[in-house]
């Protein structure tokens, strides 16, 4: 029975990341023929419309597959912008994951900001084997027939099994002078081991990354440094061993392979990492 539900959830996870090339095309046709306006705000969460109508679109064309057992369902009461692969006919509970084959967490970067507000800071042991990831690299376009007026447009995307990628995110914390509290040596020195503090992530000077990192690392004038997972930053190494590791996870994992070619295509810094 759970070699049936694993190869499933595999299947699932397939379909998800095959298919959305067609969502992403009938998200960019939809937001092309509606969401016309002169200038375009960025911080306007737009960002987090397109990752929910990609969703929506997804489950159109999930929907359209009679013979598979799932579809998507937008989860209710999280922080972030969550979808789960749930079985269709069934029950679905979010709180105890009754009905869900897994999780797919989405975000979405503005191509021409900097650095990009969403956060990949989820803890390695916060995600079960077969979550999925979803970044969208969306921007402003100017229309065709309409020279001042822009829409927003999935310019590229990701996505892709978030284990593998978190995986890629710590090798390369540690490696730029980070650190992971480990069990019996918690900075606030916790009497019950492990402590819920086990695993966040520290800064270079010590500064939790997260607000649920250690209260005696706190940083000067900041609760937390909140730099952990930042999309681009995270795939930032210092040093040459960092740069061998990026590609050596390059060359031999396909799906951190994929995650770096997404972010190499369009983030310069990354490509050079690379070379
Ligand atoms: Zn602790």
């Amino acid at each position: 029975m759970q070699n049936t539900r694993e190869a499933l959830a595999d299947s699932a996870a397939e379909n998800i990341i095959t298919s959305t090339h067609l969502a992403v095309n009938a998200v960019n046709a939809f937001t092309e023929q509606v969401f016309h306006t002169r200038g375009g705000r960025i911080g306007s969460g737009m960002g987090s419309v397109i990752e929910a109508l990609w969703g929506f679109y997804l489950n159109v064309r999930l929907n359209s597959e009679k013979e598979i057992p799932y579809e998507l369902g937008w989860i209710y009461g999280h922080e972030y912008n969550d979808f789960a692969c749930i079985f269709r006919n069934e029950d679905w509970n979010p709180d105890t994951k009754e009905g869900e084959l897994f999780r797919i967490e989405v975000k979405s970067m503005v191509a021409s900001a900097d650095e990009s507000k969403a956060h990949f800071d989820r803890l390695q042991h916060e995600f079960a084997e077969n979550e999925l990831l979803a970044v969208f690299l969306w921007d402003w376009k100017l229309m065709n027939d309409q020279p001042k007026t822009v829409y927003p447009a999935v310019l590229d995307y990701f996505v892709g099994h978030a284990l593998p990628i978190a995986q890629l995110r710590d090798v390369l914390h540690v490696e730029r002078g980070g650190t992971f509290v480990k069990k019996d040596h918690c900075p606030d020195g916790c009497p019950i081991q492990p402590c819920k503090h086990v695993g966040e992530p520290l800064n270079t000077s010590g500064v939790r990354e997260r607000r649920s990192g250690p209260q005696s690392t706190k940083g000067p004038g900041v609760s937390y440094a909140a730099n952990f997972g930042g999309m681009l930053r995270m795939l930032g190494s210092r040093g040459r061993q960092g740069k061998e590791y990026l590609k050596h996870e390059y060359a031999f994992d396909p799906t951190k392979a994929r995650f770096i070619d997404f972010m190499a295509r369009n983030f310069s810094r990354v490509a050079r990492a690379i070379k």
